[in-house]
This record gives structure tokens, C-alpha cells and sequence, in this order.
């Protein structure tokens, strides 16, 4: 069998109709003929299946170590689909931090149809098994499902895979993985005892910010059955044109983010070192044994940092010049956002303070440019920022910690 780099590139054979084109075609067909009315063909309609998807679907199974993969519109209707496969008044126990469009779809709209949703801090590992268990005396049975982010999006907290799925199969809970911030490149979490990982495959997947996306891998058949009848019934299919440029950025995933975490690194290592800095959230600078043990090889390309106080993060932001103001990450081009008024508004302003996202938060998503370019975009910036912000007083300058 091949490894993983190569499977990235060369992982399913090419099969192109005889032409000897070394891409799979691009089948923009909605509908497939019959041969009879009795025949049984392997394609009729293309929201049930069609071959360009059936390629995409493949590969990230093949890449994830599942059974059967799935792609969606979006990351939001792959998450959609995959909960979906639930009942009113079944108890799903989520992530404190989860990505702030996963957290409103939890508690605006499944919440309408009788999910229970209980939010946890998912490193903390006695909270997860109690709000896992519940309280059948209480009438709180045991939770039918955990979701939680593998690097939580934005303050770069590692989850242990194994450890909150050892617990929540005790209770027969299904694990639910969002990998969208470290991909199969750093992690495979059905190898750690996850049973579905999701992504957005928007970001580091299809790597170009070109494309809105979402990729489902479930590790047995059972789960495959459940999640087919809700990406057929839902419907929220990914068309065959975005399917092949999920396709091409999977090509060249190790490539990208074996830059995009190097220079994540020397990007961390200067705001370290910078005197309008208060703290620097990246995984990636700790020991590699501590991610190791967490069954992560890197710690990503996205990391996040705090301005000390008397600087507004606004007037670091809107100087940047290379990086780009906006939302998404995972891409070739360097991204910076706010979190609290930008991916992150949808969580009530307590509830994002209770889980440390600052209104002085700032969130950078590392692309594959040189990083000396990138820190001194950055040191350009902080420099306009501390001769607006006039009332940034010496004793608030400080060494930065790394969170
Ligand atoms: N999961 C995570 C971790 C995300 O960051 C995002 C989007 O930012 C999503 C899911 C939703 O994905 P999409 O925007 O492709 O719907």
C-alpha cells in the first residue's frame, strides 16, 4: 500500500472512459439514462450519487482510514447532515468552543428540533464523563452523542481524541470529530476511537479559499446507512465542479501545510517576542511530545494572540497590508480576523468571555508566503497601531506568555 503522501496525490485509479486523461472527468450531469425500464443502473440522479463526487467521497474515506465518505455544500451542511441522523429529545454534548456557526446551529436550530445540546469544556475530562452520563434518576439520560473540534477554533486548544471517546463509548455515545483545523495530514481521529470526522472542507482541503465545502467519513456501515439517508433526504450534495477542486487541493495538502506550519512557527515566535503582545495561542511551539500524545503530528497553521490593553486590535487589524482582513482560513494566502466581531458573533458576549475569547482577540490562518514578509507586514502594523492608540502606557508593554 502507499503512504500518505502519495496517497494524497495518486490515492484511487483514474478511471476516464479510455481517453488516458490522468484527472478524473468532471461528470456535469444531473440525470443518467436507463438502459431498460427493469435495469438497475449504478447512476440514475445525481443528488443520490454521481461519479465526480463518488471520486471526492472516496478519497477522503481512503485519507480518514473510514469506511465510506460523504461530501456537502458547505462544512455548516455536512454538520447539519450528520446530526440529523438524531431524534427530538436526544442529548448531544458539544465543545465549549466550537466554531461559532457549528454553536448556533447547535442552540438556534436543532435546539427547535428537540435536540438537548450541553455544552462542555472538552479538555476537561471529569466534565465531559458527567455531562456524558447524565442523571437517568433525573431523567437526564446518557448523552447519544459528543461533538467537539480536534484544535478548537480560536484559542488553539488541543482535545484528546482518545481519551473523551474511551468515555463516551462507555455511555454509548457517538464520537463526532470536526478535523477541519488539522486535516488527515495531522490527525486521524477514527484511528483514535472517533466515529465520524467532519470538515469544512472549505479550508485546508481544498486549500485556495476558491471553494465552499463539506466532507463527512464515518467509520462502519451502520453510520454510513444513517448519514446517506440524510445527505440524499436533506440534499445538501456538493456539485461536480467544487467536487474536483476539493479533489485538486487534496492533491497538494501536505505540500501547503508543511509551510503553513513553519512559518505559523517563526510567526508565533516573533509575536512572542513583541511588546504590544500579551499572550500567543499556538500548539504548534510546545513540546511535540505533548501533541503527540494527543495523536496530532504538527499543531496547524492557525494561531491567535492578544493585544495588550490600551492597543484596539482594530488598529492592528485594519494596517495590515499582506495579510488579508476576512474570515476562513486554511488557504495559500495569509488571513487575519476578530473573532468577537467577525467568525465569532454569533456567541453571546458572556458566553465568549467564560470561554476566553477576548474582545482583543485576534485570529491569523498562515499561508504558504516567505515569513519574513509576513512578520514584517505584521511589525508594520503594530507600529501604526501604537501611534494611534497614544494612550498604550509603558507599564501595560509586557513580556507575552504562550497560551
Ligand atoms: N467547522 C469549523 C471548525 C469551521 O471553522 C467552519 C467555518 O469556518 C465550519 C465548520 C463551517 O464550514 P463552512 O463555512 O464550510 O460551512
Amino acid at each position: 500500500m502507499t503512504r500518505f503522501n502519495t496517497q494524497l496525490v495518486h490515492g484511487l485509479p483514474v478511471d476516464d472512459n479510455n481517453t488516458g486523461a490522468v484527472n478524473p472527468p468532471i461528470y456535469n450531469s444531473s440525470t443518467y439514462a436507463f438502459e431498460s425500464v427493469d435495469a438497475m443502473p449504478r447512476w440514475d440522479y445525481a443528488r443520490s450519487g454521481n461519479p465526480t463526487r463518488e471520486f471526492l467521497e472516496k478519497q477522503i474515506a481512503q485519507l480518514e482510514h473510514g469506511t465510506r465518505g460523504f461530501a456537502f455544500g458547505s462544512g455548516l451542511a455536512a454538520i447539519h447532515a450528520v446530526l440529523s441522523i438524531f431524534q427530538p429529545g436526544d442529548r448531544i454534548v458539544a465543545g465549549d468552543n466550537v466554531y461559532g456557526g457549528s454553536y448556533s446551529q447547535l442552540n438556534e436550530h436543532f435546539n427547535r428540533w428537540g435536540l438537548l445540546v450541553d455544552s462542555v469544556d472538552t479538555r476537561n475530562l471529569e466534565d465531559v464523563e458527567r455531562a456524558v452520563a447524565g442523571d437517568t434518576a433525573q431523567g437526564r439520560l446518557p448523552a447519544k452523542a459528543v461533538y467537539f473540534e480536534t484544535i478548537t477554533n480560536p484559542l488553539l486548544k488541543v482535545n484528546d481524541v482518545h481519551a473523551i471517546a474511551e468515555i463516551a463509548h462507555r455511555y454509548g455515545a457517538v464520537v463526532i470529530v470536526d478535523n477541519t483545523f488539522v486535516t488527515p495530514y495531522l490527525q486521524n481521529p477514527l484511528d483514535l476511537g472517533a466515529d465520524i470526522v467532519l470538515h469544512s472542507a472549505t479550508k485546508y482541503l481544498a486549500g485556495h479559499s476558491d471553494v465552499i465545502a463539506g466532507l463527512v467519513v464515518v467509520k462502519d456501515d451502520e453510520l454510513a446507512q444513517r448519514v446517506y439517508f440524510a445527505q440524499n433526504r436533506l440534499g445538501g450534495v456538493l456539485a461536480p465542479n467544487e467536487c474536483d477542486s476539493v479533489r485538486r487541493g487534496i492533491q497538494t495538502l501536505a505540500l501547503r501545510l508543511e509551510r503553513q506550519q513553519e512559518n505559523a512557527i517563526a510567526v508565533a515566535e516573533y509575536l512572542l517576542g513583541h511588546p504590544l503582545v500579551k499572550a500567543v495561542y499556538y500548539p504548534g511551539l510546545t513540546d511535540g511530545e505533548d501533541l503527540a500524545a494527543k495523536g496530532l503530528r504538527g499543531g496547524g497553521g492557525v494561531l491567535s494572540f492578544e493585544v495588550i490593553d490600551g492597543v484596539d486590535p482594530a488598529d492592528v487589524l485594519d494596517n495590515l497590508k499582506l495579510f488579508r482582513l476576512a474570515v476562513s482560513l486554511g488557504a495559500v494566502e495569509s488571513l487575519a480576523e476578530l473573532p468577537c466581531r467577525m467568525t465569532h458573533f454569533e456567541l453571546p458576549r458572556e458566553e465568549r468571555l467564560k470561554v476566553g475569547i477576548t474582545d482583543e482577540l485576534i485570529r491569523l490562518s498562515i499561508g504558504i508566503e516567505d515569513a519574513h514578509d509576513l512578520t514584517e507586514d505584521l511589525e508594520q502594523a503594530f507600529r501604526h497601531a501604537e501611534h494611534a492608540d497614544s494612550a498604550v502606557r509603558d507599564d501595560a508593554l509586557a513580556e507575552s506568555v504562550l497560551i
